[in-house]
């Protein structure tokens, strides 16, 4: 039995998950919220069910000290059940890390150097390290990249019409996000489908409360929707997606925002939760089929945008062998994928609204057996991904 840890240490949460990779299963997992705040939340679910409690958690620090607790107090212990390596979700690797990385003191480094391009994400991503080499400290440590997957991108896609060399000074491009869940489920579908990875052309879209589209050319990313950060591309819970620069100038101007409140504004005030007032799909879903007009205009919108993706990458693929839909939104919404693929049948995408319609239960074709493109839904699995690339680079 070979034990990963996968460790995935956000701004204000901790995720963990301990698999065990002969059977890909997990043993145990466990989400500490709230992290810096008064009041945090620690969850830890293993064969036994699910246990919550509350409890404030100064620092990422106490959020590992409350993860080994839970495994001590709960099970698996990490006696019975030892992680042989930890993985870690790191977000920016940029174009210094371009698969994943057995962590030293000098990739620490790299990683904090490259936390202005993510300034969310890296630092908390690199406490998560540090807390667990400090705790873990004979056993390998991975890095794996969100960015990473996406490296294959040309230049020519991943080069913003900036002055060059302000461009150049600043690494100021696009590098994407959530690679990490685009490789796993465009490698689980060409699986599926029993076709060769390196003759498959996937769009794939993950749409959950962050959410972006990848068009996959045989197993590699040759663009995606987010950009230098996460903000670009689709309409996400709370994130704008695309959007004139132009706009910030103006509420600058006009308005008077800061760039801290602008920061905020795209990042955690707008998309659907900014439209409609909530940034969950089902109540948006559930609003606009009783006839809310500000839910109808907001799910149009969301609609739009994914349409308009989709439609690029299938011209960048020069055509789709199958369409993917993953994620909160992607797996569960019926009604979202319905929308995204309505009237594409001249494109030789053909919906079965049967099969759309079957609850979420592992991965499934859910076009028509006539359809020319497959439309899928797969589950993304992002802890397993980085356990597998973990035991890979390890070779354990
Ligand atoms: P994720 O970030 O992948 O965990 O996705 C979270 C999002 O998935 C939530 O904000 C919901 O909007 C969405 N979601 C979850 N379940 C459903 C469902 N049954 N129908 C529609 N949307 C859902």
């Amino acid at each position: 039995m070979t034990i990963v840890l996968v460790v995935n240490s956000g701004s204000s949460s901790l995720k963990y998950q301990l698999l065990d990779m002969a059977t890909e299963t997990t043993l145990a997992a466990g989400l500490i919220e709230r992290i810096g705040e008064p009041s945090g939340s620690v969850r830890h679910t293993n064969a036994d069910g699910k246990r919550e409690r509350e409890a404030p958690i100064a620092s990422h620090d106490d959020a590992f000290e409350a993860m080994l607790a839970n495994f001590a107090e709960l099970g698996p212990t990490l006696e019975s059940a030892p992680p042989a390596a930890v993985g870690h979700r790191v977000v920016q690797g940029a174009r210094r890390f371009f698969g994943p990385t057995i962590i030293d003191d000098d990739v620490e480094r790299n990683i904090d150097e490259l936390s202005p391009l993510a300034p969310l994400h890296n630092p908390a991503n690199l406490a998560g390290i540090r807390g667990a080499r400090r705790v873990f400290p004979n056993i390998p440590h991975v890095a794996v990249f969100d960015t990473a997957f996406h490296t294959t991108m040309s230049d020519a896609a991943s080069t913003y019409a900036l002055n060059r060399e302000v461009a150049e000074a600043n690494r100021v491009r696009k590098y994407g996000a959530h690679g990490t869940s685009h490789k796993y489920v465009s490698e689980a579908a060409a699986e599926f489908l029993d076709r060769p990875l390196e003759s498959l052309r996937t769009a794939v879209l993950h749409i959950g409360n962050g959410a972006s589209a990848c068009a996959v050319d045989g197993g590699k990313s040759v663009d995606t929707s987010m950009g230098m950060t996460p903000l670009e591309g689709l309409v996400m819970g709370t994130r704008t997606g695309d959007i004139d620069p132009a706009v910030l100038f103006h509420l600058h101007r006009k308005a008077g925002y800061t760039v801290d409140e602008l920061d905020d504004l795209l990042n955690r005030r707008s998309g659907l939760l900014g439209l409609t007032g909530t940034n969950d799909v089902r109540d948006v879903t559930r609003r606009a089929a009783a006839g809310d007009v500000v839910a109808q205009l907001g799910l149009d919108v969301y609609v739009h945008r994914l349409r308009h993706y989709l439609g690029s990458y299938l011209v960048t693929l020069g055509g789709g062998d199958a369409i993917v839909f993953t994620a909160g939104v992607g797996e569960n919404s019926a009604e979202v994928r319905r929308r995204t693929l309505e009237g594409l049948e001249w494109l030789g995408v053909e919906l079965d609204l049967e099969r759309n319609q079957l609850p979420n239960d592992g991965i499934r074709v859910i076009s028509t057996d006539a359809s020319r493109v497959i439309v899928l839904v797969v589950p993304t699995n992002e802890e397993v991904e980085i356990a597998r690339q973990t035991l890979a680079q390890t070779g354990l």
